[in-house]
């Protein structure tokens, strides 16, 4: 196991942002990620899991500790009647895996084609797309314990998989590094097409588009938008989407229609249009971050220093080209702020930060 010091981060995002590590591992089996483990517990020091760096801001200081690499590989698969249940391992490429599945026919995750990152990372905040989330294929995760260096299998009704969550980034927050991932998939099963941009693509087709069909063109979709890794595309040095849809309660929802209407009527604007959402769970909607953003003054292209926002996705903060981690921070909060100021809402960040702090 090959422990390297003061390697700079930024390469290994997709924001191309952030210092150095102190120390730095690629962890390519369990056991050397055991080893990184108890290195780290050696100096006494913090330790950052990195998949793929597509969900991640890193502070312009780096961090201070040990950040290991998940970098195992492998696939196995295991046939259960109409289905196949895939264990992917934690550092294979996600969509590299996605075509592997899709040129054998097996449909479950088709339409989330074209997301970095890592396997591993996919659980950490059930990652979804166009209508279709991995909480819904994924029935295994092996995970080694930080705190005592077990390695533990969880059933997917274990992870509390909710929107962009999991115990992984919630309640056991840096406790589980996932080595392997299970995903049982539909042999020869249809595509899910209940995505309304992604079902329109496909609405004068006689019949049923293949797999392979619907996931080339969830990545050409992505493409338009900057959110498919494609290099020189300057709108995909991102994380992605920087907040996640606020879900609120359907009375909060009409309070901040009225105080919408009210302050549109108090400046002798025209009323403000509906406020876009969609159901959620029970009795909560969800609201689209894109517009609140979009609707407190921050259209496309909006830019503060090298930080701004994607030309092609509302909800994109990008490095404009050597943008530090404290100017897309600034974005950050100026963004925060508006939001909270005209809608009341406070937006949550969904990449996750890694600092010494
Ligand atoms: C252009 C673009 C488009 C995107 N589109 C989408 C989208 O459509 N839907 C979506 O959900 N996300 C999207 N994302 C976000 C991102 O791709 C996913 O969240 C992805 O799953 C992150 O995986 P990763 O391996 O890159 O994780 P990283 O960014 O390396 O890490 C993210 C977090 O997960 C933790 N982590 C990573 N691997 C492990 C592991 N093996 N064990 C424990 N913890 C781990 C890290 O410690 C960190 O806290 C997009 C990002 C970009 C840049």
């Amino acid at each position: 196991m090959e422990i390297r010091e003061n390697i700079l981060l930024a390469p290994y995002t997709t924001f191309r942002i952030g210092g150095p590590a102190r120390w730095s591992i690629d962890a390519s089996s369990e056991a050397e990620l055991t080893e990184a483990v108890t290195f780290a517990r050696g100096k006494q020091s913090g330790l950052s899991v990195l998949g793929g760096g597509s969900n991640l801001l890193v502070a312009d200081k780096g961090f201070p500790g040990v950040v290991v690499r998940v970098a195992m590989r492998g696939i196995r698969e295991e046939s259960d009647g109409a289905h196949i249940v895939f264990t992917a391992a934690a550092g294979e490429d996600w969509d590299s895996f996605v075509s592997t599945v899709v040129a054998r026919d097996c449909a479950g995750v088709e339409c989330m084609a074209g997301i970095p990152g890592t396997v591993g990372g996919t659980p950490v905040q059930n990652v979804g797309a166009y209508g279709q989330e991995v909480s819904s294929t994924i029935v295994a995760v092996r995970a080694l314990d930080r705190t005592n260096l077990r390695m533990v299998d969880f059933a997917a009704a274990a992870c509390q998989f909710g929107y962009r969550r999991s115990i992984f980034n919630s309640i056991s927050r840096d406790r589980y590094i996932v080595t392997e991932v299970g995903y049982r998939l539909r042999l020869h099963g249809a595509p899910h097409l209940a995505y309304k941009d992604l079902a329109e693509k496909f609405a004068d087709d006689p019949i049923v588009p293949s797999l392979a069909q619907v996931s080339q063109t969830v990545r050409d979709i992505r493409r338009t938008k900057g959110m498919l890794l494609v290099e020189g595309d300057p709108d995909c040095r991102s994380a992605g989407s920087f907040f996640k849809n606020p879900v609120v309660s359907e009375s909060q929802l009409a309070d901040i229609s009225a105080r919408v209407t009210k302050e549109a009527n108090l400046a002798g604007s025209t009323p403000a249009h509906s406020i876009p959402h969609f159901a959620a769970e029970p009795g909560t909607v969800k609201l689209l971050a894109g517009w609140l953003i979009e609707h407190a003054g921050f259209p496309t292209g909006f830019a503060l220093g090298k930080a701004g926002i994607s030309s092609r996705h509302r909800l994109a903060i990008v490095n404009r080209g050597e943008a530090t981690a404290s100017e897309v921070l600034a974005l950050r909060d100026q963004i925060r702020k508006r939001v909270i100021a005209q809608f009341g809402i406070c937006l949550e960040q969904e990449p996750v930060y890694v600092s010494g702090a």
